[in-house]
């Protein structure tokens, strides 16, 4: 029925525009009867700002995923809206608005606690004569290194990722403008990449991640045509800034189908340069049993609205490499402590090589690995001491996963549980004999030990 009343819009509705790389572009114009998309769903922030823009004489539509989600029904995290105005135009129309970004310059609108983002549309990267004299510049690659043209609309389509992303809503007409048949591939349930796939993960390898990411996130097919090129290409991701493909990574791991898109970047060969050691990890039972645990506790939280730490995220995925490289270096010769450590860093270093973990977070990921050994030690002042530790719920949290996946007895994290729930004479009681001091007092002097095996316990 949707797809008969499509078609008659289809054909009656369509303009033709031309492309910038002289393709023909139908245009076609989707009244709400047809799209059904719920207005209330549009934030006040959307609303006004298309309104104010086009009081002031301009063309102002929301785009991009918000009307993509909105055409699947789903309430858009954020409103992008895309207009004729430059940004320094927008900003004269809005008080409480500024220009941010240095290489395509962008604007904020605040409504309250609503930031809206306003971009003027972008041309073409091929053509350099953009309105107010942008430029661009392709890497021998065809990487895009800067894409700085303003253009019109149909440009500013055709430029876009996926025929999903490429449409525009008018929130005062209520009609959709479809420049690549959008609307009709999200009927149909498919992503699909416009122009030619293998050009456009060139001109920017995180668009595989992004066909990953959304098409697990919406439950929307990869096109054949769109989903072929991408192992072949996987490698291309090396190029993109380790910054960039950590907040990509973030966005895919924080989706909300975190197991699901990790599943595709495997099926794809995309997780090489992301996570180098994931094959190896997840080829163990255990590994495996740890990593799906982790994500599927993310994902729960995400679908429930809990936050989630990306510090703990990171830790969980990295863990049983650090597992393996602890148990190396404890082979080697090193004590427990110092080879955990050595072990911690190693790991860290392997993997901002190809992906940068923002620093933040990389932090309170060794903390969380790094307070691991103290939860064995169930004597004297030390429990006490741990439970009162900043980080201390985090590190418990990811215990119970160690335990609930079979890597520790769950005895243990039960203890735990039950000490934190305990009262001070209860917590006494449940104690473990310490035998540590004694033999420590025991302890011959130690020899001079090798400088790496010094790392300090940052506990
Ligand atoms: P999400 O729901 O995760 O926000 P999104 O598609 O809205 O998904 P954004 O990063 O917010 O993702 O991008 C907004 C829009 O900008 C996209 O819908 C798409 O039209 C365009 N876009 C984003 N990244 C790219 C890219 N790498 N190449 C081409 N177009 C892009
Ligand atoms: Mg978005």
């Amino acid at each position: 029925m949707i797809k008969k009343l499509l078609q008659r819009v289809f054909k009656t509705k369509n303009k033709p525009a031309k492309s910038p790389n002289g393709a023909d572009a139908n245009v076609k114009c989707i009244p709400s009867q047809i799209h059904r998309i719920d207005r209330s769903l549009l934030s006040i922030g959307a609303i006004k700002t298309t309104q104010e823009l086009q009081k002031a004489g301009y063309e102002a539509f929301v785009v991009g995923g918000a009307v993509r989600d909105l055409l699947l029904q789903v309430r858009p995290k954020d409103f992008d809206i895309a207009t004729n105005a430059t940004p320094e135009q927008v900003n004269r129309v809005f008080r409480r608005s500024r220009i941010i970004g240095r290489r395509f310059r962008l604007v904020h609108v605040m409504f309250g606690d609503e930031t809206v983002e306003v971009s003027t549309f972008r041309g073409s990267h091929l053509s350099d004569e953009g309105q107010n004299g942008g430029e661009s510049k392709i890497a021998d690659s065809g990487r895009i290194l800067r894409d700085n043209v303003f253009g019109n609309q149909e440009e500013d389509a055709v430029r876009r990722d996926f025929t999903a992303n490429a449409l525009y809503y008018n929130p005062a007409t209520e009609e959709v403008l479809d420049f690549h048949n959008g609307v009709a591939d999200i009927q149909a349930g498919m992503l699909r990449m416009i122009g030619d796939p293998v050009t456009r993960y060139r001109e920017d390898p995180v668009r595989m991640l992004r066909a990953v990411r959304l098409s697990a996130k919406l439950g929307l097919k990869l096109d054949e045509v769109t989903e072929a090129p991408i192992p072949k290409l996987a490698d291309a991701l090396q190029d993109v800034p380790a910054s960039r493909l950590f907040d990509e990574m973030l966005k895919l791991l924080l989706s909300g189908h975190a197991i699901s898109s990790v599943i595709a970047l495997r099926k794809h060969g995309l997780h090489h340069g992301l996570l180098p050691m994931l094959d190896m990890v997840l080829e163990q039972p255990l590994g495996a049993r740890f990593i799906n645990l982790a994500l599927k506790n993310t994902d729960d939280r995400v679908l429930a609205g809990k936050p989630v730490s990306p510090g703990f995220l990171f830790a969980t995925l990295l863990w049983h490499e650090v597992l393996m490289a602890w148990q190396k270096f404890q082979k080697l010769g090193e004590r427990p402590i110092p080879a955990l450590h050595m072990a911690m860093n190693d790991v860290a270093d392997t993997q901002a090589e190809k992906l940068a973990i923002n620093k933040r977070y990389s932090i309170t990921m060794k903390e969380i690995w790094g307070m691991q050994p103290r939860f064995e030690q169930r004597a004297g002042k030390r429990p006490f001491a741990l439970i009162e530790h900043p980080r201390y719920r985090a590190a418990y949290d990811f215990l119970l996963l160690r335990c609930e996946s079979g890597e520790l007895p769950s005895e243990l994290g039960q203890w735990w549980t039950d000490f934190a729930a305990a009262n001070g004479e209860q917590r006494v009681a449940m104690l473990q004999a310490d035998t540590e001091p004694k033999k420590r007092r025991k302890r011959k002097p130690r020899k001079p030990v090798a400088a790496a095996a010094s790392t300090p316990v940052a506990d």
